[in-house]
């Protein structure tokens, strides 16, 4: 049989069918612990495994072609328990410096304790990742499309180069979520989510996933059982429950990211729009060729004061995160970049005037409809 769509993938992959009952979708395990000896028990104790997160473990996995999933209670357990087990002392790591904020707060704060050695490179430096590699190199570590510029690198080339030395290649894949990426196909080792973002995709709920080869993610699913960032129950079965939709809501947040950085790009009260999805953006032909779709993530200049924009909105919200049914609109100098200076924000290119939106499944006028009036005041 050939492989299955997506869609179909994000309905049926991994649900846990209860032969004593004939529930028809998954139930809640509320259980912290379970009774032994049980032929076949697979489980004992919910820290290290629960057959809810399991269920989700098993659709993230089907969804980026991976061998095996894990879940985790936020996106930052699932980055520092994989970093923590794949990387040891003495070792060479090459991270993007364009990472999740909280993500270069480990990397800065917390690895170079664990004596883990890290160079940082920009997005273009991703093309002659060679020059950077040594022989202690473990890994490479990055983001695409990055925030809040939406920077798009090459996946097959770093995955290429960093296997050819011995390298692991790992990705934080949340900003396209595996309905629009997919990196163990161009040959990436792991991907890592917050699943707080688009694959809950109703922002409710926080938790994290990583999608790998068995053979990586038995150290990872070790570290997670000790360090203890195990994803409860019940939030693994909202988690579920936003998984099966993935495939449409992102369908519909790929639709109303070109239809409003085309209406932002020829509306008069706007400086510049950055979204993959335009000709004009550098990674354009990069982004249609190695994703399925150029998400809901635009980021825009505006004329003026970027704030007084955030507070004129109606429908969308001013709010951090992303991923999320309804619309979402921040500012990166005060959220996900607010702790850099103003210098390091200028070396990344991010300005005061940028607004960083997440665009929702909203009718798409009715979101053009705010934006221009908050833009016209
Ligand atoms: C939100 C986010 C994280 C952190 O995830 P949490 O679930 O909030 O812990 C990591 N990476 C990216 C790209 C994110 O957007």
């Amino acid at each position: 049989m050939k492989p299955k769509g997506t869609s179909t993938t994000s309905v049926h992959a991994g649900e846990y069918l209860d032969e004593a009952t004939g529930a028809a979708t998954t139930p809640i395990f509320q259980t912290s612990t379970f009774r032994y000896p049980r032929e076949g028990g697979e489980y004992l104790y919910s820290r290290i495994g629960n057959p809810t997160t399991t269920a989700v473990e098993e659709k993230i996995a089907a969804l980026e072609g991976a061998e095996a999933g894990l879940a985790f209670s936020s996106g930052m357990a699932a980055i520092t328990s994989a970093l923590l087990a794949l990387l040891k002392k003495g070792d060479h790591l090459i991270a993007s410096n364009d990472l999740y904020g909280r993500t270069y707060t480990f990397l800065r704060h917390d690895l170079p304790r664990y004596g883990v050695d890290i160079t940082y490179l920009g997005h273009e430096d991703f093309e002659d990742l060679e020059t950077h590699l040594r022989d202690e190199t473990a890994a490479v570590f990055l983001e695409s499309p990055t925030n809040p510029l939406v920077h798009i690198i090459d996946l097959r080339r770093v995955a290429r180069v960093a296997r050819e030395n011995g390298a692991l290649a790992l990705i934080d894949g949340t900003f396209a979520s595996p309905a629009n990426q997919r990196p163990l196909e161009h040959g990436f080792d792991l991907v890592l989510h917050s699943g707080s973002k688009y694959l809950n995709g109703h922002s409710d709920v926080i938790a994290g996933l990583v999608a790998g080869p068995s053979e990586h993610l038995g150290a990872v699913r070790e570290v997670r059982t000790t360090m203890g960032g195990s994803l409860d129950p019940h939030a693994a079965y909202l988690l579920l429950r936003g998984m099966r939709t993935l495939a449409v809501r992102v369908a519909r947040h790929n639709e109303n990211g070109m239809a409003i950085a085309s209406f932002l790009e020829s509306h008069p009260q706007v400086e510049r729009v950055y979204y993959p999805g335009l000709e004009g953006h550098p990674g354009h032909h990069l982004a249609a060729d190695q994703m399925d779709g150029f998400g809901g993530m635009v980021s825009v200049e505006v004329e003026g004061s970027a704030e007084a924009v955030l507070d004129r909105f109606r429908l969308i919200k001013k709010a951090p995160s992303l991923g999320g049914v309804d619309s979402l609109a921040s500012l990166p100098a005060q959220t996900s970049h607010m702790y850099l200076t103003p210098e390091e924000r200028a070396d990344l290119g991010i300005r005061d005037n940028l607004i960083r939106l997440s665009l929702g499944i909203e009718d798409s006028g009715d979101l053009e409809a705010d934006l221009d009036q908050a833009l016209q005041a």
